[in-house]
């Protein structure tokens, strides 16, 4: 029991407790609690102006919260912790007329780094064998991945990116997605923020859905896209349809509707085994709809309820 609450604590890397940022009168940040644990790549998502580059913003020290607080790997942020940590925030910035390598060495020499790991990320983000162009010849693909071979530097614990692929194409959003794949395959936390539903959806493991600085939910990402199945169902006899599919395994629950009922599967359910099911039941359905409730629509349910 012991042991096991010794491994929870090891494993939290970022905690938040509580933050909220006001600028003016404009509540960017309200109440924000949440936990990222170690290998997660989690996902902040929301749509724009909902307070995600604020949060970056307060856990990496750039701005201060007025209320509430985080710990970085269980303890308040220190120079050491910060060491720990690699990010890249603003759009990609460097000196044009410098190669990646000088450039890095730069950011290196700011960040208290030996040069022996430039090579390591500039082979990590496919940047090695452009090593000695200058910057200023690079896609703007390439400048977000030297940005991010940037923040590699040092090998930290855990990689922050806001909004990876905003203004790439769909070839450098591809190869960004997979080199974040790649750095989280080798034990990297990543903290990503994003107003894009498909990419948390493709790399991320755990959400946090927020609107207007408040946090509507979180979670790992497979659950939400686990969200049950539900069906509209119609025959001649309803009270014979409702009792009848109370009896199916992965029943839920059902809603009634007029001349339909809406009933919700704990499981995935074919349509075609559903029909079945009520066939051997003797009940013939006059209709049978399906609503599969994607994280689209979960992520839209939920700035509805919240407007
Ligand atoms: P986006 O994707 O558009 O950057 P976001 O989710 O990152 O959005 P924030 O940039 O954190 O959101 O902004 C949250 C709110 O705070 C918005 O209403 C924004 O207009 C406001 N805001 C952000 N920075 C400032 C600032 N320096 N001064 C005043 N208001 C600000």
């Amino acid at each position: 029991m012991f042991s096991h609450f010794i491994i929870q604590i090891l494993e939290t890397i970022l905690s938040i407790s509580n933050i909220s940022k006001r600028y003016g009168k404009i509540q960017a940040v309200n109440g924000l609690s949440l936990e990222v644990k170690k290998g997660q790549v989690f996902g902040i998502l929301g749509p724009n102006g909902s307070g995600k580059t604020t949060t970056l913003s307060i856990i990496l020290e750039l701005l201060k919260a007025n209320s509430g607080n985080f710990r970085w790997f269980g303890k308040p942020p220190s120079k050491e912790s910060r060491k720990r940590i690699g990010s890249v925030i603003e759009s990609p910035n460097f000196f044009p007329y410098l190669s990646p390598v000088v450039n890095l060495k730069i950011v290196a020499d700011i960040k208290d780094f030996g040069y022996d790991d430039i090579d390591r990320v500039l082979t990590l983000t496919g940047l090695f064998e452009r090593r000695n162009t200058r910057f200023k010849t690079f896609s703007f693909g390439m400048k977000q991945r030297l940005a991010v071979a940037s923040a590699l530097l040092g090998n930290p614990d855990v990689l922050i990116l806001d909004e990876p692929t905003n203004g790439l194409d769909p070839q450098g959003i591809a190869h960004i997605r997979e080199l974040i794949l790649h750095i989280a395959s080798q034990g990297t936390t990543i903290i990503i923020a994003s107003h894009l539903l498909d990419e948390v959806q493709k790399i991320c493991s755990h959400v946090a859905v927020l609107n207007k600085g408040i946090k509507l939910f979180d979670g790992k990402v497979s659950e939400v896209l686990a969200i049950s199945d539900s069906y509209e169902l119609s025959a001649g006899n309803l009270e014979l349809l409702t009792n009848s599919v109370k009896q199916h395994p992965a029943f839920q629950s059902v809603v009634p509707g007029g001349d339909k009922i809406q009933v919700y599967f704990k499981d995935a359910v074919d349509p075609e085994e559903l029909n079945l099911f009520f066939f051997h039941q003797g009940i013939t359905l006059t209709h049978l709809s399906e609503r599969k409730r994607s994280l689209e629509q979960h992520f839209l349910e939920l700035l509805d309820n919240n407007k």
